[in-house]
């Protein structure tokens, strides 16, 4: 059975990995919330928990090899495979492209689960699909704890999410929380991170 919404939410809150109040994102949108994926994923229950809703979702996929794109996906694709009893290794980004290194390697036909910690435009999940499919792995699917894009992004493949969650974001110009009155926080800033 999948972990109720409400349940995850919360667990996010008390870990500090979702906060809620009025902040500057990197984009320099405003938000309401601010989610860090890492706080939640560095309590080892926490970790268990939720990598554990992956590995059962592609238990019966005879996964060989857990692949997930560094530095975010590292945590996460380590927890599944050794659930998963699998290979696990992890892509990483050289002048720009994300590349296998370390000797890591995907053999012609091994069974490739990509896992990543939060997906929000896809964009580091899609390369790390194409050195599957570059290496002629066959790909099982791919899973992540927190989909950002609510299921807009799609993989063209078995895909599952433990979370899906919308950004809430705003042009500073037409920010609500600004037009109230408050001032935005850069998470990161003064302490808050
Ligand atoms: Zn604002």
């Amino acid at each position: 059975m999948k972990l109720p919404k409400e349940q995850i939410l919360e667990i996010f809150r008390d870990t500090k990995a979702l906060l809620e109040g009025h902040f500057q994102l990197t984009s320099g949108m405003h938000s309401p919330q601010y989610f860090q994926c890492a706080r939640v994923l560095q309590f080892p229950k926490y970790l268990h928990l939720l990598c554990g809703e992956i590995a059962r979702h592609f238990g019966y996929n005879e996964v060989e090899v857990v692949l997930s794109p560094a530095i975010g996906g590292i945590v996460v694709g380590t927890e599944v495979g050794r659930m998963l009893g699998a290979r696990t290794i992890f892509a990483e980004r050289k002048d720009g492209k994300m590349e296998l290194r370390r000797g890591f390697e995907i053999l012609p036909g091994e069974r490739v689960l990509v896992v990543e910690d939060v997906v929000t435009t896809g964009g580091s999940t899609k390369e790390v699909i194409d050195l599957v499919k570059i290496a002629k792995g066959s790909l099982v699917g791919t899973g992540c704890i927190v989909d950002r894009s609510n299921g807009k992004v799609q993989f063209d493949t078995k895909q599952f999410a433990v979370l899906q969650m919308e950004v809430v974001a705003h042009q500073p110009a037409d920010c609500p929380m600004c037009k109230s009155g408050s001032e935005a926080i850069k998470p990161g800033s003064r302490g808050n991170y």
